[in-house]
């Protein structure tokens, strides 16, 4: 996805897209960190439930996630529907399972948490009020305490 934005985004069956912000943005441990939580969406069935009823509408959907919160424009994706965002439970649920993911990867327990972080730095830096109207990063960090 060709977006100034760090955001990402799934749309089932194991299929993911990232905004070339994130790719250029974040490092390693980073890039893995939001992949896992991508991917924990899709393994806990969120995906699959936010397609749409009846299907057979022949249009994939893809959900941005609110990887950054606050950054709402995005690039549409051809023959695609974007639906936004996950539930707040589905947020946090995801970061957990993440953690599981990144731990069968190789990847030490902290990197969810550390991703957490950078991303809080990130909408710092972006300014906008994010802090204001989203503290919801703070407290997925905090979420994320009792897991490791
Ligand atoms: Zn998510």
């Amino acid at each position: 996805m060709d977006d100034p934005h760090v955001n990402a985004a799934s749309a089932g069956r194991g299929e993911f897209y990232v905004s070339t912000a994130l790719l250029q943005k974040a490092n390693d441990g980073q890039l893995a960190g939001v992949l896992a939580h991508e991917l924990a969406h899709d393994d806990l069935g969120h995906v699959a439930k936010a397609q749409p009823l009846g299907g057979g509408s022949g249009s994939d959907v893809v959900i941005l996630d609110q990887i950054m919160p606050g950054s709402g424009a995005l690039t549409p994706i051809a023959g695609s529907l974007i639906t936004p965002g996950y539930s707040r439970n589905e947020e946090y649920a995801a970061d957990r399972h993440g953690v599981d993911i990144l731990k069968r990867a190789g990847y030490p327990t902290e990197t969810m948490v550390n991703t957490l972080r950078w991303l809080t730095q990130m909408e710092g830096t972006n300014g906008g009020g994010f802090f204001a109207t989203h503290p919801a990063t703070g407290d997925r960090i905090e979420a994320l305490r009792g897991v490791q």
